[in-house]
């Protein structure tokens, strides 16, 4: 028997979906990558416990997968299980008591903001205009010139797969770095995160995530897929990852149909079936050319997923 048979004989018990031999390109914003064997959107925690006896019995690899906004996946996919959250938990409700905004990790960012700023809750704004979810925001630590995800997080909770548990974060029990959390252990799936929101008027909460999205607009290739930010900022060189970008000449260089975006030399975008390969070959071109020219290691923001050559 092999692995997948055993979740396709054991699908009955299955709330959510599961879908065999799913090209990941569908689920990534990059529009690339190719399949994996299975695609899990589990519905909920007896879901969970489905897939960890699933895993347990047959030994396969799984990735987490929120939106797929900073993923790029290999041109040959991914030979394990991919567990989507999307549907895992959609709920958002408030403890007006206490100012606590509970989300569901599944949740999308840009439905979370529209939701502030139809019900006025400030303190997510610095969310604005990034395209994960609220899982993945955490997972990240995501955020803009307006601040980062781990200041406004109060309490985190997340599906041990490996445990068949739960377990909660209190604010004091988290810690966060730029772009990177350090207190989710292997396995973890982010179910759902309290948020601490400032009531105010809803027009000023819609004025700020109006004025940041413009501002994206303005300075960002959003006319073209791509994963954000390819690399963190080098904060100790005092120079932005664009910066390092430009010194090293290569805004707007391309390979294959992937190229150093001309409107913001950190993005790398899809002109229109890039492979993986031609991503992670400019990748690896920048961060080779800014240490041998520049003395600077460049790291990357994009998180990869399947067999890369480099
Ligand atoms: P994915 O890309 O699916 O996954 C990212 C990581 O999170 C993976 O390691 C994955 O395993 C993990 N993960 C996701 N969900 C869960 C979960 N529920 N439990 C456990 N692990 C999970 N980022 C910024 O910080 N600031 C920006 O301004 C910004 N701008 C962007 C603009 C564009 C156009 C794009 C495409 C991306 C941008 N990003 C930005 C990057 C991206 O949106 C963030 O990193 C976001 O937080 C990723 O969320 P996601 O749900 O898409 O996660």
């Amino acid at each position: 028997m092999t692995a997948w048979q055993w979740f396709r004989e054991h699908a009955s018990e299955f709330q959510g979906e599961l879908r065999f031999d799913e090209p990941l390109s569908r689920h990534t914003y990059y529009r690339i990558g190719g399949a994996t064997p299975l695609m899990a959107l589990p519905k909920g925690e007896s879901d969970l416990a489905w897939l960890k006896q699933g895993i347990e019995q047959t030994g396969v690899e799984f990735f987490i997968l929120g939106l797929g906004s900073n993923l790029l996946v290999s041109d040959e996919g991914y030979p394990g299980l991919v567990i989507k959250t999307s549907r895992l938990d959609l709920s958002i409700g408030l403890d007006a008591s206490s100012s606590l905004l509970r989300t569901g990790a599944s949740v999308a960012v840009s439905s979370l903001l529209r939701r502030a700023a139809q019900e006025g809750w400030s303190g997510l704004e610095c969310l604005a205009g990034v395209p994960g979810s609220v899982g993945g925001v955490v997972v990240m630590n995501a955020g803009t010139h307006l601040g980062e995800a781990q200041e406004r997080v109060h309490r985190v909770g997340a599906y041990l797969l490996h445990a068949a548990q739960l377990q909660v974060w209190d604010r004091s029990e988290m810690a966060f770095e730029y772009r990177r959390h350090r207190f989710l252990p292997e396995g973890a799936i982010v179910t759902w995160v309290d948020w601490k929101i400032t009531p105010t008027d809803p027009q000023q909460v819609k004025r700020v995530l109006d004025e940041t999205l413009e501002r994206r607009k303005s300075t960002q290739p959003v006319d073209f897929p791509s994963c954000g930010s390819v690399f963190k900022n080098p904060r100790a060189t005092g120079l932005r990852a664009w910066q390092v970008v430009d010194r090293l000449g290569l805004r707007g260089h391309q390979i294959g149909n992937a190229q150093f975006a001309e409107k913001h030399s950190n993005f790398i975008i899809n002109r229109g079936g890039a492979l993986a390969a031609d991503v992670r070959a400019l990748i690896e071109l920048a961060k080779a050319r800014a240490k041998a020219e520049l003395g600077i290691e460049l790291e990357e923001e994009v998180k990869y997923l399947g067999p890369f050559r480099f």
